[in-house]
């Protein structure tokens, strides 16, 4: 008999999970989601933009498999013959130093090609000739992705997932989850608002910036906040050949984004003596002060053709930021049989989720004996079966309760 797991939110992660655990492992998935028009989810407000450039080897590990997955998407996620288009591009993204932070970047490169990323750093002149609409003559240095790293649809990344394991047999329920049922140290399901146990053999909680009030009522302290950050939608006239995902070295960010551009920049709450990034404000009061007075002079600055942008539009969604160490929790909980995560991810779990939902599901299979190997049974379409993900084991939540941070610098 398959074993019989309920995950708590259908966000990407969640979705992810979902769908290799059916697809690869025969598991009965039942996915639980208070908002299944998912208008506050992270993954429906998301940059979906995919990079190597991380300053931890995990993080490095886990975007190459997904973006080997993403390039061969319309077949690993394909149903009835029919494959998502998710629209993924590489141009890469290219992290600009001045003198005074250029070692930073140098640390990360090494750290980088050790783990095969394909990046490369350029002095001014390289970038110049690169990218001649750039100003370089601040610049000490700047890190190019040369394969591997850009944007892509992620909403669509996420219906495919859900669209996938759903066909392979998930069911997507609309539920608010409570807390959990259990005796003893051991799991034994999800409680719902409105009164319901929804029994389970493995509980995954993928509730991205609320996990931690779940995680509260088991009594795990869990560093997980919903952190704003707004995204701006920006037309201009320049002709930027090449543009790649920018990084200035204050934070500010931009890329082409269809016909146009998107930017954003670390919150202004977080600047020196700021009071602190708060926890889940209001996602339509959009900050256009940091607009006008912090990026649109920046990119301006770096681009010079931009002093003509025309600002088009703005969102605002959460990152789910793990304040402990800016890197994913997810793996098996310490202390609760039965109980499996995947939350955290600030701000890279879009991209991550391919890779997490692969390995968990392996995980979780492979600790309740699911049946693997029969994901043919509903049209797997893998495109290379043989291919396992990176360990995730480096995420796992236990490093909280051991005080072992992983701390990931390149959060942008
Ligand atoms: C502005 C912005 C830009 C970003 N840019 C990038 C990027 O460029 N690249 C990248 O990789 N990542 C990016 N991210 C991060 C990425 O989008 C997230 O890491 C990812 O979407 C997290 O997915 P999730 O499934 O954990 O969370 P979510 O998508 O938030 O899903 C969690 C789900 O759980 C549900 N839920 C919560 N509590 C309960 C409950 N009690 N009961 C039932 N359901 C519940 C919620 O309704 C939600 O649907 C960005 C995020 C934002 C906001």
């Amino acid at each position: 008999m398959s074993r019989r797991v309920v995950i708590v939110g259908a966000g990407v992660l969640g979705a992810a999970t979902a769908c290799f655990l059916a697809r690869d492992h025969g598991c009965e998935v039942t996915l639980l989601e208070r908002d299944t028009g998912f208008a506050r989810a992270s993954s429906s407000l998301s940059a979906s933009s995919i990079r190597q450039q991380f300053s931890t080897a995990v993080n490095v590990a886990l975007s190459r498999w997904s973006l080997d997955f993403l390039r061969r998407a319309a077949q690993e996620l394909a149903v009835d013959g029919e494959g998502p288009a998710l629209g993924l591009v590489e141009p890469g993204y290219l992290y600009l130093a001045r003198a005074d932070t250029q070692a930073r970047l140098r640390a990360a490169h090494a750290l980088q090609r050790a783990a095969g990323a394909e990046v490369a750093l350029l002095e001014p002149a390289a970038l110049r000739a690169r990218f001649p609409w750039l100003r370089t003559d601040d610049l000490a240095l700047g890190s190019l992705g040369l394969r591997g790293e850009g944007w892509f649809d992620g909403p669509a990344l996420h219906r495919a997932f859900l669209r996938k394991a759903r066909a392979c047999g998930a069911r997507l329920v609309r539920a608010d989850a409570v807390g959990f049922e259990a005796r003893g140290a051991r799991v034994l399901g999800v409680r719902l608002a409105d009164g319901a146990c929804v029994p389970a053999q493995d509980v995954v909680l993928c509730a991205g910036a609320w996990s931690a009030a779940l995680a509260a009522t088991l009594g795990l302290a869990w560093p997980v906040r919903a952190r704003k950050r707004d995204v701006f939608v920006f037309d201009s006239p320049a002709v930027l050949p090449g543009c790649p995902l920018l990084i200035d070295p204050g934070g500010v960010w931009c890329r082409p984004e269809g016909r146009g551009y998107i930017a954003g920049a670390p919150p202004r709450a977080l600047a020196d003596g700021g009071p602190g990034d708060p926890d889940e404000p209001d996602l339509q009061a959009i900050d256009h002060a940091l607009f006008e007075q912090v990026i649109w002079p920046a990119l301006a600055n770096r681009v010079p053709a931009f002093e003509a942008l025309r600002l088009r539009s703005a969102w605002a969604g959460y990152y789910e930021m793990n304040d402990f160490d800016h890197n994913g929790l997810a793996g098996a909980v310490p202390g609760w049989a039965g109980l499996w995560t995947a939350c955290g991810f600030s701000g890279h779990g879009m991209q991550q989720a391919p890779a997490v939902g692969c390995a968990l599901a392996a995980a979780i299979a492979g600790a309740t004996g699911g049946a693997d190997g029969r994901g043919g049974s509903c049209g797997s379409g893998r495109a290379d079966a043989a291919q396992s993900p990176p360990s995730i084991e480096a995420l796992s939540p236990q490093r909280l309760d051991r005080g072992e941070r992983l701390v990931e610098l390149n959060v942008i």
